[in-house]
């Protein structure tokens, strides 16, 4: 009755912790024929070095996003003043 549990959890490739793909994010960042699976705090501290490398993927397209947006509004806030 529990084999689907390895379907529904990823292990982290960096620090082993079972993620559980039900209840948390995982990201899978590729370079060329490799790919990664993390958990959060691992990509939320080592996606920009992973870029840096050569790494990419959606979820670190969607980081530049939101760097960019951020970077927007602090270039706003710094005008006003
Ligand atoms: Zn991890």
């Amino acid at each position: 009755m529990d084999n689907d549990e390895t379907a529904e959890s990823e292990l982290c490739e960096n620090c082993d912790y079972i993620i559980n793909c039900a209840n948390e994010n995982i990201f899978i960042i590729t370079k060329g024929d490799d790919d990664k699976v993390w958990c959060q705090s691992c990509f939320e501290d080592l996606w920009k070095e992973a870029m840096k490398d050569g790494w990419a993927g959606d979820d670190i397209e969607e980081k530049m996003k939101e760097l960019k947006k951020k970077a927007k509004k602090k270039a706003k806030k710094q005008k006003q003043k």
